[in-house]
């Protein structure tokens, strides 16, 4: 049998052990040369995009010849106004993308030896670059499976059993409950969206599929409206899961993955971030043969092109 790819050399391309044995030095490097790889990791001003600039080389600040702007390697890129050296910054980078499953921020915190918040805070910011490639505005394309997943809004059942109650009544939940809902391309990209019905799945389809591709889908009646604008393999889970090659086994892959992430990492999510972790066990599907080198390179070029976060700047210092 093929060794799994995860157990391969091929696989490990970056460890905690050569990040820290490079230091310091060599991550700012990699930080500049992902930032400005056009020129080789030399300087080009974010304001008027001139590439000549003095180095404050004490604070690594640089600033622009030609209209003396000061800048750094993180100006206007999410990872602005970060606290942590670039060492520890690349190995927690490296720790969350060499987890298949996610890793809570309580264990990263503890690898770090840096504050909850500041894993916390990373880790979102890491989940928003991984989005960017999730969420690329093109449309599927050949045999796309659509399928929806509860998660949240568990109530705890009562100790006695004249206390309980029926959780399946809405009356019953908690109002936290949401549904992902996921279209993924067999041979390709996998697109998650986070709603309050599976219902909701055929409007995203219209606006996310093809009218060329094929789609499959469970025996749930509201699917039913797909039928309208594409050839669609239905299969009853009730009877059977896989029916002549009509399944929906590489969206449940997707759940399975998102469910361990959430209940085994996380523990507890809420509503407002879930399409976060939606988006990060995506990236981790579709990049799940990349090795973690490069994985840790994607991330940080998407992030270094990417704009301040709105969301997550200064976000412990404005909720307290
Ligand atoms: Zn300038």
């Amino acid at each position: 049998m093929a060794q799994h790819f995860l157990l391969s050399a091929g696989s490990r391309t970056l460890s905690l052990r050569s990040i820290y044995k490079a230091g310091e030095d060599a991550a700012y490097q990699t930080f500049c040369e992902m930032r400005w790889p056009e020129t080789d990791g030399e300087a080009v001003c974010p304001c008027c995009g001139f590439d000549e600039a003095y180095k404050i080389t004490t604070r690594r600040k640089f600033k622009c010849k030609a209209c003396h702007h000061q800048f750094s390697v993180t100006s206007g890129t999410i990872f602005a106004s970060r606290k942590m050296d670039f060492v520890d910054l690349l190995a927690a980078i490296c720790i969350i993308v060499n987890a298949s499953k996610g890793v809570s921020m309580v264990q990263l915190s503890r690898d770090l030896d840096c504050q909850y918040k500041t894993a916390f805070v990373l880790a979102h910011k890491l989940r928003e670059a991984m989005a960017m490639e999730v969420h690329t505005g093109e449309v599927l394309e050949g045999h796309v499976e659509i399928d929806g997943a509860y998660f949240g809004g568990h109530i705890r059942p009562e100790n006695a059993k004249a206390d309980r109650k029926d959780r399946r009544l809405k009356e019953h939940q908690t109002g936290k409950r949401r549904v992902v809902i996921v279209m993924r391309e067999r041979a390709g990209r996998t697109l998650p969206t986070v709603a309050m019905n599976e219902g909701e799945g055929v409007a995203l389809a219209q606006e996310n599929v093809s009218r060329t591709a094929t789609m499959s889908a469970d025996e749930a009646s509201h699917w039913d409206m797909l039928h309208a604008g594409w050839n669609v393999d239905r299969v009853n889970h009730s009877e059977i899961y896989s029916d002549h090659g009509k399944h929906t086994n590489m969206a449940e892959s997707f759940f399975s993955r998102l469910r361990r992430m959430v209940e085994g990492q996380h523990h507890h999510v809420s509503p407002q971030y879930l399409h976060q972790y939606a988006n990060h066990a995506a990236w981790l599907e579709d990049n799940r043969r990349t090795d973690n080198g490069t994985l840790a390179q994607i991330v940080v070029s998407n992030a270094m092109g990417a704009p301040v976060s709105r969301n997550w700047k200064g976000y412990w210092q404005r909720a307290a």
